[in-house]
């Protein structure tokens, strides 16, 4: 079953409006993520806590490019500091540059 679209940060949870930028993190996982392509899916990291990401859909653009998921956050600071939880969780690799 396809999820609403999810405007929540990925990392805060923090609920964002129509129009507010956010920052994306490009990842690529060392996890079959292909049952939920192009979802939303809760992944928990190693700390334990849950983080949301956007699996990528296998015609999608950013497949090709090699990204698997993307994280989706509120602000820098947020995006940040998932970067920094990811880097020490060796299932998924932050393969691209932080986007806003
Ligand atoms: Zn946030």
């Amino acid at each position: 079953m396809a999820k609403k679209k999810n405007r929540t940060c990925a990392w805060c949870k923090k609920f964002t409006r129509d129009g507010q930028p956010v920052w994306s993190l490009p990842c690529k996982s060392k996890i079959n993520l292909t049952k939920k392509e192009a979802y939303f899916t809760d992944t928990t990291l190693l700390s334990g806590k849950i983080v949301t990401a956007l699996v990528t859909s296998e015609d999608s653009q950013a497949k090709a490019n090699g990204i698997d998921f993307v994280f989706m956050c509120c602000s820098e600071k947020c995006a940040q500091e998932l970067k920094k939880a990811l880097e020490q969780d060796e299932r998924m690799i932050n393969i691209g540059p932080l986007r806003g």
